[in-house]
């Protein structure tokens, strides 16, 4: 695809603007492609699914999008800032201070409560932020309790579902209230309900919070959720869209 596709009203800058991305991964002796030529403005405040088949690119281009892996080749820019132009400290920081990323398999640390798991991330990016362990703490538990584990906040993962593990991990994710929220397959771990009230309550938060959400999905009940849905195929954009669902006012 030659001219990057942009679907929002062009006076928006995207949140995250994507060029010549390519990235490749060695399997032994074979490169395996992943991305092959990636062009794409990422629409800002909205709703955004990346959706198309397994295996077709999108966890590598949200890694990359999150500053979790380096591309071999081309350029993004989140909000304005090529991470590839920043140390490692301060490509740490970023990641930590503008990105909240939500994974697959939830990711939560096993020792530490639901609480601690959110405070740890608070914690990243103390001192500059001053919070005192006390103010840490209370951020944690309101976030906990929008994500409606109010009551829980002491267990630990393996005392939790998974759809309520991935409620943790969202919390973790807004901790330190990021412009863009990243979720790669938040659902391939859940079953279809659970999977449905996850990407509910994250459309939710992303309304409530006005930050741009990007997630990944293969399943067409999800996508219908978004507002923006970009196609992946084989390494490749191969479309872009706003699905005709209407949605309510928040
Ligand atoms: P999706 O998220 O759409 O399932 P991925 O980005 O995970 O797609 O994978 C894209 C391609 O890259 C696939 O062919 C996959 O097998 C390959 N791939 C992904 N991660 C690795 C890895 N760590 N090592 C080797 N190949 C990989």
């Amino acid at each position: 695809m030659n001219a990057p596709l942009n679907p929002l009203r062009p006076a928006d800058a995207p949140i995250a603007r994507v060029r010549g991305l390519h990235k490749s991964y060695l399997l032994g002796e074979v490169k395996v492609p992943a991305l092959r030529g990636v062009d794409v403005d990422i629409p800002r405040g909205c709703f955004t699914v990346i959706a198309g088949p397994s295996g077709s690119g999108k966890s590598t281009l949200l890694h990359l999008l999150g500053c979790i892996d380096r591309p071999d080749a081309g350029r993004i820019e989140i909000d304005g800032v090529s991470p590839q132009t920043l140390a490692d400290d301060q490509l740490s920081e970023f990641r930590a201070r503008r990105i909240g990323f939500v994974f697959q398999s939830f990711n939560l640390l096993p020792v530490l409560s639901a609480v601690e798991n959110v405070e740890y991330a608070m914690r990243l990016l103390d001192p500059a932020q001053g919070h005192s362990p006390a103010q840490r703490r209370q951020r944690a538990r309101e976030l906990l309790g929008e994500v409606g584990l109010g009551g829980m906040e002491d267990r630990r993962p393996n005392q939790l579902s998974g759809g309520q593990r991935q409620r943790v991990a969202i919390a973790r994710a807004l901790a330190n209230r990021p412009d863009l929220v990243l979720a790669d397959e938040p659902t391939a771990n859940l079953d279809g309900h659970t999977g449905a009230e996850i990407i509910a309550l994250m459309r939710r938060i992303q309304r409530h919070t006005g930050a741009s959400f990007i997630f990944s999905s293969h399943d067409a009940g999800l996508i219908r959720a978004a507002d923006v849905c970009i196609r992946v195929a084989d390494g490749q954009i191969v479309g872009a869209s706003i699905p005709e669902v209407q949605h309510e006012p928040a």
